[in-house]
């Protein structure tokens, strides 16, 4: 018997499975995917906010704020990436300016630190490229952004190695309560008996709730981000992320630097019907292009290397969800956790766990829990030193497989065999970046499939680039007799 089943493995299942961690419990989290952040958490803008726009006084703007400061807490703990770029929020004419200072005073009351208001000429000095349309910025230094993903893998790594379990591929297809305690079947078939349910599934979250709940408080409705990305090259194009004034569909087109050099410009907002079709549109894209102009001149769009689009979880809630059932005792919902989602996931960790869950006065502390998390070595950021003492001890550092990003042999087959490794051609893009850069796997991913194949035993046929549905080939052409 589990004592909670968490399902979903995004960066809020995660960041849950890891506060829980610090407590004697037994604990599982279920992912219908064969990796951990493969949704919402894989495509969004990276952005920790500082929080200019949530409504004062909402969960959303409480759990911004402190999930921002968390951050910090995290790089050192987790070893996650941060780009302390902080951010520009810009106006272009009177009639902004005021909506610019409208958004301050919500800057203020969410007391973020550091927000004022200065011209575009002082601006301009740290972000030369600004357009020159644009007469003031409400500056916003405490605006920082990570790698998402990273984010997740690191939560859901510490929390294994503190005890908690994890399963892929596992899908919940039903909810069954049997006296003080509950049923999950998973993928139809097996089932595990819980004393309790954390549901963190994103755009599923409604129905989710809805496998026991007879009436659901919320109802997701999937609306659409696009993007582009720049090249790496294009590095100090932008130092910050710049912002247009949020409206009604949310922050808008951003121009928004990464920690590994790309920049992402977007995303649109379109609301869609499917949950998961994350295909990108040339209407939609079309749009990014026009908007971001108004951001600053000249961006490089001959420089994009790719397209993507993720869906938001927006609800009809107008807030974060997170609360027990009203029918269920013991099953608690984080539904609606659209942007500032990624900012506040290990703040909505711990509300959830002391503000809802009381957990303090249930289950005694880990007194093992172990808070770190070292990343492996990252080759090409190293000295030449340092280089060539790795390759004497692991000679497999000195293959680079990715020839964009500089990832070598060693850290691909580490990356393969990792407790939450991975064997398709994504799941290793996501943890080493082999296959990210300009010629988007272009060269590298026939090799990686070939790692995988050779490091775990199975034929080149049967890897998959990233849902185990879909495989690379169909059948070999050229038999050697
Ligand atoms: C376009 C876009 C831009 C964004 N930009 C930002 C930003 O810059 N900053 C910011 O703070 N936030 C941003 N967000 C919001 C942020 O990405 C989300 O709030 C956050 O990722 C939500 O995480 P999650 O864990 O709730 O959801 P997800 O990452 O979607 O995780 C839910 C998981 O549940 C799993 N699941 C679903 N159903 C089942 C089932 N039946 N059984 C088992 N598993 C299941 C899914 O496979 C998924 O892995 C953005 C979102 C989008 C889409």
């Amino acid at each position: 018997m589990y004592d909670f089943v968490i399902i979903g493995a995004g960066v809020i299942g995660t960041n849950i499975a890891r506060e829980l961690s610090r407590y004697q419990t037994k604990a599982i989290v279920l992912e219908k995917e064969n990796d951990v952040a493969n949704v919402q958490s894989l495509a969004n803008s990276a952005i920790i906010h500082a929080g200019h726009n949530p409504e004062p006084g909402s969960l959303k703007a409480r759990l911004n704020i402190w999930g921002n400061e968390l951050y910090d807490e995290l790089e050192k703990e987790l070893d996650i990436p941060l780009l302390r770029s902080g951010a520009y929020v810009v106006a272009h004419n009177e009639s902004e300016e005021k909506q610019l200072e409208h958004y301050l005073q919500i800057s203020l009351q969410n007391k973020v630190p550091g927000a004022k208001i200065i011209s575009a000429e002082e601006a301009r000095i740290t972000e030369p490229n600004l357009a020159l349309s644009i007469t003031k910025v409400l500056t916003l230094p405490t605006t920082k952004v990570t790698y998402p993903w990273e984010v997740a893998f690191a939560c859901m790594e510490n929390a294994m190695k503190n005890g908690v379990e994890f399963r892929k591929n596992a899908l919940v297809t039903k909810l069954e309560q049997k006296d003080d305690h509950y049923l999950v079947t998973i993928n139809n078939k097996d089932r595990i008996e819980t004393k309790n349910i954390i549901n963190a599934t994103g755009v599923a979250t409604d129905d989710i709730a809805a496998l026991l709940d007879s009436s659901v408080e919320f109802k997701i409705t999937p609306r659409k981000g696009e993007y582009f990305v720049l090249d790496k090259h294009m590095k100090g194009f932008v130092n910050h992320v710049l912002y247009p004034l949020p409206t009604e569909a949310g922050k808008g087109v951003l121009l928004t630097p990464q920690v590994h050099g790309e920049i992402l410009v977007g995303p649109n907002s379109v609301f869609v019907e499917d949950k998961y079709r994350t295909d990108v549109s040339f209407e939609g894209l079309a749009y990014v292009k026009a908007n971001a102009g108004l951001l600053a001149e000249g961006v490089p769009f001959h420089k994009i290397i790719r397209s993507f689009a993720g869906i938001r979880s927006t609800s009809n809630y107008h807030d974060f969800y997170i609360q027990e059932s009203k029918e269920h005792k013991g099953f608690f919902h984080l539904g609606g956790i659209e942007s500032p989602g990624l900012s506040a996931a290990p703040a909505i960790a711990k509300y959830l766990l002391s503000d809802v869950i009381g957990i303090d006065s249930l289950y005694p502390k880990n007194e093992t829990f172990d808070p770190f998390r070292k990343k492996q070595p990252e080759f090409h950021s190293l000295s030449l030193a340092e280089k060539q003492h790795l390759i004497e001890a692991y000679p497999t550092y000195g293959n680079i497989i990715c020839k964009c990003e500089q990832i070598t042999e060693k850290e691909i087959v580490d990356a393969i065999h990792a407790p939450l490794g991975s064997h398709t051609i994504k799941g290793i893009k996501k943890r080493t970046r082999a296959g990210a850069g300009l010629c988007q796997g272009g060269y590298c991913e026939e090799k990686v499939m070939k790692l995988i194949a050779r490091e775990t035993g199975v034929s080149p046929l049967s890897i998959a680039y990233d849902s185990d549905d879909s495989s690379l080939f169909e059948e070999e052409t050229k038999v050697e007799e």
